[in-house]
């Protein structure tokens, strides 16, 4: 979200007449664009700007500022704790980022933190430099409140973007040559369009371009639709891929983060979404040590893991965030069973995605071509419907931004090695070009 927000504050700034560059002892402006929902988070950024203070030593002005959700919850504390720091703004006031930047060129501070109800920057197109996949945020903020969570205070309330804009959007990018395109909201159940809901924006975005794969992330367990697992299954372009945070194993501790859903509800929606998608993955993610948890409550966070079988997930130890309900808990987990029972997490999600792909093996898959692979010149790497990374071969007129269908040789916990079968005409589902 961070990214696709980064990308509507340069095209504010470059329609400004700001240029980029990616060498920041050439940058006039520099703006770090900033998470809350962990403490780590925010102490890396703490550490950045210790960094980069030092740019602002030589001969030319260096505004340097903080912008996103840490901008929103410390506003001008901020500044007491690092006051060469010029700029400090929140993740609504972004078209007026030229303005605050000018404050800061003459000398002041430019402090913007106001929250809005109905900002959605869909006039903004957005500063894309990939080609290829691109984001789109289709609402902004959350009025879902769980207890750990600081993204309600520092992205305000939930609003939703037009149907018709996303869809002109995307229309402009199938244009442009791109072929994915992620839909991002916190919780994109809630999205509401005088009516259309998320299910049916998901249809028209799908059918923009047939040779687009739509991916879309979050949904919220509590009311992940039928409607919406149908529009999956029916759309041959959308992916077969759900992310659906469960974070505790434990319904008294789902209880107390707020989440509104029992694990007997949550499995029943994994086993009806599965009937529904034949062959459709999750990933998911988990708090490891809320207040209160007990070694029990635990054990049934390890146990869905292993019911479940997500494809992935990411996992992190709880942490206490200022203003939050939480907050007023005590945050009675000492910091080494926190860890232990993270490990443990890992361990065993590890395992499981291990097994995943090992029973891959031998099975074929589509992959957007994305371009070489990390490790090797002679490699191409893309991902595969279900969101895995897949290496093969690079071959002759197969290039970044086409489909191809490989079989699986190989598989580790994260990447999925294979041979190359052909170019597939994603539309049609059908291998064009043998390789
Ligand atoms: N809107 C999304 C995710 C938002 S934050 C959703 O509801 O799924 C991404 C993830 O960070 C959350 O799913 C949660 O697992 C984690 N997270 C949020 N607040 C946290 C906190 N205080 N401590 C640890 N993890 C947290
Ligand atoms: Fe945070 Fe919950 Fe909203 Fe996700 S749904 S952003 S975890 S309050």
């Amino acid at each position: 979200m961070n990214l696709a927000d980064s990308e509507v504050v340069l095209s504010i700034l470059s329609d400004d007449g700001y240029e980029i560059t990616k060498n920041e002892n050439e940058a006039n402006v520099i703006l770090l664009n900033t998470c809350s929902v962990r403490d780590n988070a925010e102490q890396r950024i703490h550490g950045r700007l210790g960094n980069l203070k030092r740019l602002k030593n030589g001969d030319e002005k260096v505004v340097l500022g903080v912008i996103g959700c840490m901008a929103e919850r410390m506003r001008d504390k901020l500044l007491e704790k690092e006051d060469f720091v010029d700029v400090v703004v929140g993740p609504d006031e972004y078209r007026k980022l030229p303005e605050y930047l000018d404050t800061a060129f003459a000398g002041a501070k430019g402090i913007g933190v106001r929250l809005s109800k109905t900002e959605t920057y869909d006039d903004i197109v957005p500063y894309r430099e990939d080609g290829l996949s691109a984001w789109i945020s289709v609402m902004r903020g959350c009025d879902k409140f769980c207890t750990y969570c600081v993204v309600p205070f520092t992205r305000g309330r939930e609003r939703s973007r037009s149907l018709s804009s996303v869809v002109s959007e995307i229309r402009e990018l199938s244009q442009k040559g791109f072929r994915e395109i992620t839909l991002l909201g916190q919780n994109v159940n809630s999205y509401n369009d005088n009516g259309n809901d998320f299910a049916d924006l998901m249809r028209a975005a799908a059918d923009v371009d047939r040779n687009i794969r739509i991916r879309f992330t979050t949904s919220h367990p509590q009311d992940l639709s039928d409607k919406l697992l149908y529009a999956i299954a029916e759309n041959e372009n959308i992916c077969n891929y759900i992310h659906l945070p469960v974070q505790s194993g434990s319904d008294r501790i789902l209880k107390l983060m707020n989440r509104t859903y029992t694990i007997g509800h949550y499995l029943n929606l994994i086993e009806k979404a599965r009937d529904i998608i034949p062959g459709v993955s999750f990933s998911t993610d988990i708090i490891a040590g809320f207040p209160t948890e007990t070694e029990e409550d635990h054990q049934m966070t390890l146990d869905v893991i292993e019911k479940v079988r997500y494809d992935g997930a990411f996992m992190f130890k709880y942490s206490p965030r200022e203003g939050t309900k939480a907050y007023r808990f005590e945050d009675d987990v000492p910091e080494d069973v926190k860890s232990r029972r993270l490990t443990e997490i890992i361990n065993l999600q590890q395992s499981i995605s291990n097994e995943i792909n090992q029973k891959l093996i031998g099975t074929e898959e589509v992959v957007l071509v994305e371009g070489a692979s990390r490790k090797s010149e002679n490699d191409l790497s893309g991902r595969s419907d279900t969101n895995k990374v897949v290496v093969f071969p690079k071959l002759a007129g197969i290039n970044r931004g086409d489909y191809v269908k490989v079989k699986i040789r190989k598989a580790s916990s994260a990447t999925l090695i294979a041979d190359v079968i052909g170019k597939v005409d994603f539309l049609e589902n059908k291998v064009v070009e043998t390789a």
